[in-house]
């Protein structure tokens, strides 16, 4: 446990739900924890009691990515655990391929609707549809654009494309729409919608009053902070802005409420982790004003300044857009200027210089 963390309470301590099992956190509000072959090797789902259309049964929220181990899991926990209740609805924060992957076979098997936000439903169609070649083209451009020149990176991020359509392979054809204030009844509680950007396009939290839950989802993360990247999708995007001021409405909940995050265990002390998240992003941006006085800096250089370990290829492609989001953030609030030559660089502004 790092520093930071040991401001935070673990109400469950170390315990984990076991890999046939879910632990019951709040009243009626179940966790679950599957397996992911990353580096970030598992993440958190939940299901809740649910009454809805007049029947007895569960609302899933998050599905894993499509993989044996989880269809497996799933499995064992719909012979065994669910009281033999049906899936009634399945519930997704956002597109990313740990929360969205499997939402196309459990919306199939159990004929249940897929719940999500229109931007992360539609991102997500276009993203499984990956054959477009000049993506790829358009995706190396933008690595160049900012100072990458290793073969193994450039590939890593031609390989991005096709590995979303890997882990998600189908989507539903149908949603129901999710968007910011909208409230959802689920079982005998209300649960309120938060939007969040930043992360993913348009990433919905829950926040249940009644209960003081807050299923989290990737916006508020207790160990690590949540990626901020800007992709070639949007080269010119602003995500840390975006992040940061989606921040504020988690800010406005109770500050001992119970938060359910997507990696990590569950913990209580939100306002204090929220802190520590604008903390450490002050801290990159100090670090990268100081980089950028010295030298003018592309996201490559800047990379450098804010990631000290070794990293691969993939881990390269994600760390370049963090550290560019972070360099377009002081360049929108006007204290970088951005110089667009071969490659990209940020330098202070003159008014600023001057001082
Ligand atoms: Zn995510």
């Amino acid at each position: 446990m790092n520093a930071q963390e040991k401001e935070l309470d673990y109400p469950l301590g170390e315990h984990l739900p076991t890999k046939g099992g879910m632990t019951e956190v709040a009243p009626g509000v179940f966790w679950l924890r599957m397996f992911l072959p990353f580096a970030l090797d598992h993440i958190n789902l939940w299901l809740l009691r649910d009454h809805y259309e007049g029947r007895e049964g569960w609302a899933i929220v998050d599905c894993c990515l499509d993989q044996a181990s989880a269809r497996e899991q799933w499995q064992h926990l719909f012979n065994h655990a669910l009281e033999g209740l049906p899936v009634l609805r399945v519930i997704v924060t956002h597109l990313h391929p740990d929360h969205l992957g499997l939402a196309h076979w459990l919306c199939d098997y159990w004929k249940a609707p897929l719940w999500i936000s229109a931007t992360d439903f539609h991102t997500a169609h276009t993203l499984i549809h990956p054959s477009n070649p000049q993506h790829s083209a358009q995706a190396v451009d933008f690595l160049r654009a900012h100072g990458v020149t290793q073969a193994d990176v450039l590939e890593a991020v031609t390989q991005r494309h096709l590995q979303f359509s890997h882990m998600v392979p189908d989507l539903p054809n149908q949603f129901v729409r999710l968007f910011d204030g909208m409230s959802l009844r689920i079982g005998s509680h209300h649960w309120r919608c938060i939007s969040g950007h930043g992360h993913a396009p348009e990433h919905i939290a829950l926040y249940c009053d009644a209960l003081n839950v807050l299923i989290s989802g990737d916006m508020v993360l207790p160990r690590i902070s949540t990626n901020i990247s800007v992709y070639d999708s949007e080269p010119l995007a602003n995500p840390l802005q975006l992040f940061l001021d989606s921040l504020t409405k988690f800010a406005n909940l109770p500050a001992d409420c119970l938060c359910l995050p997507s990696h990590g265990k569950p913990f209580k002390g939100l306002h204090t982790r929220i802190a520590q998240l604008r903390q450490h992003h002050t801290d990159r941006l100090n670090e990268l004003r100081t980089a950028c006085a010295h030298q003018a800096q592309s996201a490559l250089d800047a990379m450098g300044v804010l990631f000290k370990r070794t990293l691969d290829s993939h881990q390269t492609t994600f760390a370049l857009g963090e550290s560019l989001a972070h360099l377009h953030f002081l360049w929108y609030r006007g204290e970088l200027e951005r110089i667009n030559a071969e490659v990209i660089r940020f330098k202070p502004t003159e008014a600023i210089s001057l001082h």
